[in-house]
């Protein structure tokens, strides 16, 4: 019954005990066996648990009956949460409920996993580690959480630790939700201290499903018809493309011809169940119920993440509000070190956007490296956790280009085309503008660190908008810059200087206009379109020297001499010569065995043949050297 239900996310900045917290709730409803329990313990993948941060949202259904010990009396035995204002009734606590939490990951580059396990829950535990206090990630997210119209609970965690500033977080809690300081609870997701208290102001505060949402529209409210929204997915290889499922509407059983609203396509549900968190079937699913789908369809595109799943018979039924499609914002061409992987590296990215619904890629190809493709990104870190996930869940190993971000240009007739390929841009622009993303910055930080941070967002090509003191000697600074100049060590930097105190959000703005040049390497004349880049004007010839110098290092050495230039437009802005070889291949048999002649000339016709084949004269460039180049 869906009044026994609650469906809630965990939402923090990274680091600030998430998963840790949600280990409590396990053990506390004993969902997991206590020999079974580990640290975060639902941080599945092998490699969160190697970076000890949260990459998937991951699901979890506890079931829970109130201890019927009552309210008071539990506080009695020394309670860190006293001052919590009492509830008006403890009648709910007479029977069990269905409570489906939603782990979510913390850093930015995974917020549109956050942004999809909100649309799919009512509220929404806001933690906060109290000896960080507000960072910039959990304004972000609470952000989110209020647009979705989620009941908010806050918390602070950590308050075992000595360093925990209670007070002072509760007061910026309090500032920045508007909530009484008495209404935030106090944790510690390490000891257990107050955390059966907030599981009761889970059930208490947040509502059942039901209710007006934005999911429900004339359509819903009249009939029980089957909506479910799928928020994620994975692929397995007995049971095809597996839904994760939010039920606004209706219900669901295995066995049943279902309807995807979107793709206007259908299947028969294989096998319906939970999340506990491995797999469970159950007989159905009803409305309000977070749970899985198992469809037995093997064609990956069929299924998407953002649509409708409804009755086989209702054929006019509307989509819910799904998903806006996230926007990659670092491009990066990637090629399979071994060009025989590519059919193997394509049928991986379709499995692994089932599971990543972020990831954007299209064919692209390469003289020197083959086929691969041309991949989008939410950041770094995204880029960095997709190249282990296709290493290790696919075992493809990769070579990615230099990242990049999408330019825009605008032509004068005000057309606008957008590049995200130094290969693809332009070489003779005749007026109009090229633009560039920017993003507006919230870095916070300690004031001790306002210099370094400063500067760094000046190296930054950064625009101050303000600083606002927190107090308790906290600063939060305000900036807009280059996103191009956010995505690449920004972060890492910022950690640097703030000794991993300064945390960092942004936000797309949109394009602004950029003086920037594409800037060309030419290897014997031949323009080699893997090592163009796109940069600032200014540093164009700094750039250009640089990877001159070092192709001339790593490339290597023919018959003859190699030049090798850098050029912009037409223009040639830095030259270097790799030499020629010293000897011809046959002159030190000169007079010799003839055979042994015969047999070199042949192997150098094969390999003139080989260039004919790769086009007339240009230089046969071994892949590792592309990859030494990419290498700083
Ligand atoms: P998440 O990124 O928000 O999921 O954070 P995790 O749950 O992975 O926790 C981050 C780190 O904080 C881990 O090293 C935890 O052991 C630690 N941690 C989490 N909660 C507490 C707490 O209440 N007290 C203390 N002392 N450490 C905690
Ligand atoms: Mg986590």
């Amino acid at each position: 019954m869906a009044s026994h239900i609650r469906n809630f996310c965990i939402i923090a900045h990274i680091d600030h005990g998430k998963s840790t917290l949600a280990d409590r709730f396990l053990e506390l409803t004993g969902t997991i066996e206590k020999r079974k329990m580990r640290e975060q313990f639902l941080d599945q993948m092998e490699l969160e648990r190697e970076k000890g941060i949260t990459i998937k949202m991951q699901p979890v259904r506890m079931l829970w009956r109130p201890p019927s010990t009552n309210y008071e009396s539990s506080t009695n035995i020394r309670s860190v949460n006293s001052n919590i204002r009492k509830f008006e009734t403890d009648s709910l606590f007479d029977d069990e409920y269905i409570l489906n939490l939603i782990d979510t990951p913390g850093h930015v580059d995974f917020t549109y996993e956050v942004s999809r396990a909100l649309a799919a829950v009512e509220g929404a535990i806001l933690l906060v580690d109290g000896t960080q206090g507000i960072q910039a990630q959990t304004v972000a997210n609470l952000a989110l959480a209020q647009r979705e119209g989620l009941v908010i609970i806050p918390v602070i965690n950590k308050v075992d630790l000595p360093t925990c500033r209670i007070e002072d977080t509760r007061e910026e809690i309090s500032a920045l939700l508007g909530c009484q300081e008495e209404d935030i609870f106090l944790v510690s997701g390490k000891t257990g201290e107050g955390i059966e208290e907030l599981f009761r102001a889970v059930v208490q505060k947040i509502p059942p499903p039901g209710g007006k949402s934005k999911h429900f529209n004339a359509q819903t409210e009249k009939s029980s018809s089957l909506r479910a929204l799928i928020f994620d997915s994975q692929f397995d290889a007995y049971k095809g493309v597996i839904a994760h499922v939010r039920i606004f509407n209706g219900e669901v059983r295995s066995k049943e011809k279902v309807r995807l609203v979107q793709a206007g396509a259908f299947f028969e549900t294989l096998e319906v169940g939970e999340f506990t968190p491995a797999l469970v079937k159950t007989e159905r699913l009803e409305s309000g119920m977070i749970g899985y789908i198992a469809s037995g369809v093997k064609d990956v595109e069929k299924i998407r993440v953002g649509d409708t799943i409804t009755e086989f018979r209702d054929e006019d039924a509307e989509p819910l509000p799904g998903y806006e499609e996230p926007k990659p914002v670092v491009f990066s061409s990637v090629y399979p070190e071994d060009a025989d992987d590519y059919d193997h590296f394509r049928d991986a990215l379709r499995k692994l956007k089932l599971n990543d619904s972020a990831l954007f890629f299209e064919p692209e190809s390469s003289l020197i490296l083959g086929r691969g493709f041309r991949m989008g990104f939410l950041g770094m870190l995204h880029l960095e956790i997709t190249d282990e996930r296709l290493q290790r869940e696919y075992g493809l190993r990769l070579i990615f280009s230099t990242p990049s971000v999408s330019y825009k240009i605008k032509a004068q007739s005000d057309e606008e085309e957008f590049v995200y390929s130094a290969a693809k841009f332009p070489d003779n622009r005749k007026g109009g503008e090229i633009q560039e993303p920017w993003v507006a910055l919230n870095i916070i930080s300690s004031e001790k660190y306002l210099g370094p941070v400063m500067s760094l967002l000046r190296e930054a090509r950064g625009r101050h908008l303000g600083t606002e003191y927190l107090g308790h000697g906290r600063v939060e600074i305000k900036e807009e810059a280059p996103l191009k100049e956010i995505i690449v060590d920004f972060y890492d930097r910022l950690k640097g200087i703030t000794e991993g105190y300064g945390s960092l959000s942004y936000e797309i703005l949109g394009y602004r206009a950029a003086d920037l040049v594409k800037l060309d390497i030419l290897v014997a004349g031949e323009r080699r379109d893997e090592f163009s880049t796109i940069i600032p004007k200014d540093r164009a010839y700094e750039e250009g020297r640089r990877l001159t110098v070092k192709l001339k290092e790593i490339l290597p050495r023919a018959l003859f001499p190699i030049a090798l230039q850098a050029a912009i437009g037409g223009d040639v802005i830095a030259r270097e010569t790799v030499p020629a070889l010293k000897k011809d291949v046959t002159g030190y048999l000169y007079g010799g065995d003839r055979t042994r002649k015969m047999k070199l000339w042949k192997k150098q016709q094969r390999g003139k043949k080989r260039l004919k084949e790769r086009g007339a004269g240009s230089i046969d460039i071994p892949p590792d050297v592309f990859m030494k180049m990419l290498k700083k």
